[in-house]
């Protein structure tokens, strides 16, 4: 859907509450863990829906809005299960103008990183509803992610193990980064994952650029390769939902092991449309 599709006609005034840098002070990358609280009301959200944020202007050809998405990191009962909270991990984004070559800082992302306790963001939404938790908690998920596209799977995780007491089926996560210290709410500093690799049925498998230096980005298929006979045995069984977030990048890295261990891209294709059509495909894609 295009961003002026959305309807952004009754923004609600979230407070910043807390800001964390999620990846080391010395990293490329700066990413955030941002946790806002809205006043009591009616903004209910899910597990994989987005909100959106109204950057505030001025902005360049008269626009009135500067709308960015970002998807929720909280489970629906909220961050750490304060009501009316809810957390975004946000990635500060630059872009180089083709034709000065100079670098220019993204609207939104930058607004948000700048961001200090006490200010006050308007959002939008929630929007979409990309990954639904399955009812039957014997369901295995397979869950396929990289950089930023963790935030729906830390919502997930959460909602499942903590909100819901626990979750029968496999829970596997595929999860990379450009280095370990960029793995998300998985690195020395920020820990967050780790509470669930004593769950029984919860695994996570990392990882990184094979050349970080050259900016490349992580070999997520390689590491769907590595563990072929676990993906595909999931792949395989009729109670398997899967959910592939985070760049477009992901959803190429996906297919292309999928192709591989399908035997052939038609093969892959004909698998897909099954779990389509049946509801156990989900995509969350930038
Ligand atoms: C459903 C969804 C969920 C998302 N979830 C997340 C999330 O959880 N975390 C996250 O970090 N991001 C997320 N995003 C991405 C996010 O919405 C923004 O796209 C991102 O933060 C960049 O926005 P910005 O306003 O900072 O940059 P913008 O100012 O919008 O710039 C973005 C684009 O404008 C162009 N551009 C901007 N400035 C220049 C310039 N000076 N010269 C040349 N070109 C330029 C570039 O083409 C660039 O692609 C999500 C996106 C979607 C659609």
């Amino acid at each position: 859907m295009n961003l002026s599709e959305y309807d952004i006609s009754n923004p609600y005034p979230a407070t910043l509450i807390k800001t964390e840098r999620i990846t080391p002070e010395d990293s490329k990358v700066e990413v955030r863990h941002l946790v806002l609280e809205l006043p009591e009301g009616d903004f209910h959200f899910v597990e994989g829906q987005s909100i959106g944020v109204l950057a505030p202007g001025p902005h360049e050809f008269g626009n009135k809005h500067h709308l960015r998405l970002y998807s929720i990191a909280s489970p629906r009962k909220g961050e750490a299960g304060k009501p009316n909270t809810f957390s975004l991990c946000v990635r500060r984004c630059f872009y180089i103008d083709e034709i000065s070559g100079e670098m220019y800082p993204g609207k939104a992302s930058n607004y948000l990183c700048d961001a200090k306790p006490g200010d006050v963001v308007q959002i939008t939404g929630p929007y979409g509803a990309h990954f639904s938790v399955p009812a039957d908690s014997k369901s295995n998920l397979l869950m396929v992610g990289v950089g930023t596209g963790i935030a729906p799977f830390r919502a997930f995780v959460r909602h499942i193990y903590e909100e819901r007491g626990g979750w029968e089926g496999r829970v596997r996560l595929f999860y990379g980064a450009k280095t370990g210290t960029e793995l998300l709410y998985m690195n020395d500093k920020v820990k967050d994952f780790t509470l669930y690799y004593d769950e029984k049925t919860f695994k996570a498998f990392e990882a990184v650029s094979p050349r970080p230096a050259f900016d490349l980005p992580p070999d997520v298929d390689r590491l769907l390769l590595d563990n072929r006979q676990e993906v595909w045995s999931l792949i395989q069984d009729p109670n398997t939902y899967v959910y592939v977030a985070g760049l477009q990048d992901v959803a190429e890295k996906f297919e292309k092991a999928m192709i591989t261990m399908a035997g052939s891209e038609e093969a892959w294709r004909k698998l897909r449309t099954e779990l389509v059509a049946q509801g156990r495909y989900s995509e969350l894609l930038y």
